[in-house]
C-alpha cells in the first residue's frame, strides 16, 4: 500500500451579502465603477487599434503592461484592476476558442457601468466576519462585513469577488475544498435521478426511493409571476416610448423589477441547493457511488403550451443538474448523464411502452405495476446504467423530503398591490376570504396545491405491485 495521496481539491464559490455603512457602500460602488472604467478603457483602446489596422492586445501580460501607462482608476488597486484585465482576457480567448470550433461567440464589446472586482489570496484579509478589501495605495482601509458566517475555513479561501446584483453588494467567496473521502461508497451501486418540476429530484436506488417535494418552489414561482405581472400592469402607462428618455420614476420601477427578479432567483437557487444536499445525504447513507441523471437537454425546444412552456423556463434545470453535480463531486460520487427520452413512459417491470400518465400515478396496463411516475422515471434512468431496483417493480421504501420555504402568509407580495388600489392593505394574520364582492384582500392567487399531490404515493403502501 502506498501512502494516501493528498485529497483532491475542488473550487466552490458562495455568494454572501455584505453589510456596509453608507460610506463603505459608496466606496464599494466606486471600486465597481472604476472596474467598469477599466473595462471600457480596454474596449476603447482595442477598438482604436482595430481602426488603425493593428492587432488587438488580449494577453494578460501584455494588458498589464498597457495598464501601467493608463494611470490610476479611482480607488481601484493594481491587483483589482488586473482582475478586470484577467476577466477580459479570459472572455476574449474563450470566444476565440469557440469561434475556432465554428461555434457562435461574441468577443467582449459591451460596456458596463459596474464590473465585478476579484481579489486573489494575499491581497485581502479575513477576520471572522470582517473582510478587508485592497484599495489603491494611500487610501484608507476598506472593511466590509459579511451578512452570514463564512461557509469555508478561512485558510481554504482563495479569492473574493466584489459584485453588485439586484441593487445589492455581494462578496463571492471562492475556496479550494478537499473532496470528502467516503471510503464506504460503492461505485457499483447506481442510483437513478429523475429531474422534475413537481419533484425537483426523484431518486431510486436498489432498495429505496427518495422524493423531494418542490411545492415551495412552485408556490414561490407563481407568487413571483403574479407580482411581476401586477407591477408591469400598474407601471405600463408610465413606460417611455421608443427613443424617449425614461423618467426617474420609470428607472426606479425597472430597478425594483430587477431586484424582485434577483430575489426570486436566489430563493429558487437556495431551494435547489437544499434539495441537492438532501439527495447527496441520501446517496451517501445508501453507499451509492454513482448517480445517473436523466438529461433534460432539449426539453424546451418543442412547444408544450403557454403555461407549460413558462414552467419549463422557470424550472432552471441547468442549475438543478449543476448543483447536484457539484455536491456529488465534493462527496466523491461519480455522476453520469443519460438520455431521459422514454424513461417516464416505459414500465420498469415489463419494459412495455405505456402512454405517459397525466397525473403523478403511473399504471402499467400490461403487468399491472403501479407507482409514482417520477420514481418510475428514476428507476428507468438507473436501469440505463445497470442500476435500478433489484426487486421486480419499484422500491417499497420511499422517503419524502421538502426543499425551500413556502412563501409566508405575510409575504409582502401577497399584499403589495392592494395598497395601489387605494385600499387598505389587509392584515396578514387575518386573511379575509378571497371574495371579490367583499372588497377584501386581492392577493395574487397561488394555485391550490393539494397536499395529496406531493404524496401521490403513500409512504407505506407505496408501489406495491
Ligand atoms: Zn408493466
Amino acid at each position: 500500500m502506498t501512502a494516501p495521496a493528498a485529497p483532491r481539491l475542488v473550487h466552490r464559490t458562495a455568494h454572501i451579502r455584505v453589510r456596509v455603512t453608507r460610506w463603505q457602500a459608496r466606496r464599494c460602488y466606486g471600486l465597481l465603477r472604476s472596474a467598469g472604467d477599466v473595462w471600457a478603457w480596454l474596449l476603447d483602446s482595442n477598438r482604436l487599434r482595430h481602426q488603425q489596422g493593428e492587432r488587438p492586445v488580449t494577453g494578460y501580460q501584455a494588458l498589464c503592461r498597457q495598464l501601467t501607462s493608463a494611470g490610476r482608476f479611482g480607488e481601484l488597486s493594481v491587483t483589482g484592476a488586473r482582475s478586470v484585465l484577467q476577466r477580459y482576457s479570459d472572455a476574449w480567448f474563450h470566444a476565440a476558442n469557440r469561434r475556432g470550433q465554428a461555434e457562435k461567440a461574441g468577443f467582449p464589446r459591451r460596456k458596463r457601468g459596474l464590473v465585478p472586482v476579484r481579489f486573489y489570496n494575499g491581497t485581502f484579509m479575513i477576520q471572522g466576519r470582517r473582510v478587508r478589501l485592497p484599495v489603491a495605495r494611500g487610501q484608507p482601509a476598506l472593511w466590509v462585513r459579511l451578512a452570514r458566517p463564512l461557509p469555508y475555513p478561512p485558510e481554504q479561501v482563495r479569492a473574493v469577488t466584489l459584485l453588485a446584483e439586484g441593487g445589492r453588494l455581494w462578496l463571492a467567496v471562492t475556496a479550494a475544498v478537499p473532496i470528502q473521502q467516503h471510503h464506504e461508497l460503492d461505485p457499483g451501486r447506481v442510483a437513478g435521478v429523475d429531474l422534475g418540476i413537481i419533484h425537483p429530484y426523484a431518486v431510486v436506488t436498489q432498495d429505496a426511493g427518495l422524493l423531494i417535494s418542490g411545492r415551495a418552489l412552485r408556490a414561490e414561482s407563481w407568487l413571483h409571476r403574479a407580482d411581476q405581472q401586477a407591477r408591469q400592469t400598474t407601471a405600463a402607462r408610465r413606460a417611455p416610448t421608443r427613443g424617449q428618455r425614461g423618467s426617474r420614476r420609470w428607472r426606479r420601477h425597472r430597478a425594483r423589477l430587477r431586484r424582485a427578479e434577483a430575489q426570486h432567483r436566489r430563493r429558487v437557487h437556495q431551494a435547489q441547493h437544499e434539495a441537492a444536499t438532501q439527495v447527496i445525504a441520501f446517496a451517501v447513507q445508501r453507499r451509492v457511488g454513482t448517480l445517473v441523471i436523466g438529461d433534460p437537454t432539449g426539453i424546451t425546444e418543442k412547444d408544450a403550451g403557454r403555461v407549460q412552456n413558462w414552467r419549463l423556463r422557470q424550472w432552471r434545470r441547468t442549475h438543478l443538474v449543476q448543483a447536484l453535480r457539484d455536491k456529488a463531486e465534493l462527496a466523491g460520487i461519480a455522476v453520469r448523464l443519460v438520455d431521459e427520452r422514454g424513461t417516464s413512459s416505459t414500465c420498469p417491470a415489463c419494459q412495455q411502452r405505456v402512454s405517459k400518465p397525466t397525473g403523478r400515478r403511473f399504471h402499467c396496463r400490461h403487468c399491472g405495476l403501479e407507482g409514482h411516475r417520477d420514481l418510475v422515471g428514476a428507476a428507468n434512468i438507473a436501469a440505463k446504467a445497470g442500476g435500478g431496483p433489484t426487486s421486480v417493480g419499484l422500491p417499497t421504501l420511499v422517503e419524502h423530503r421538502r426543499a425551500g420555504i413556502l412563501p409566508a402568509r405575510r409575504d409582502r407580495r401577497r399584499h403589495l398591490h392592494d395598497a395601489q388600489r387605494r385600499r387598505r392593505s389587509c392584515l396578514a394574520s387575518g386573511h379575509p376570504p378571497d371574495d371579490p364582492a367583499s372588497g377584501g384582500c386581492r392577493s395574487p392567487r397561488v394555485p391550490d396545491l393539494t397536499p395529496g399531490e406531493d404524496h401521490a404515493t403513500l409512504p407505506n403502501r407505496a408501489n406495491v405491485a
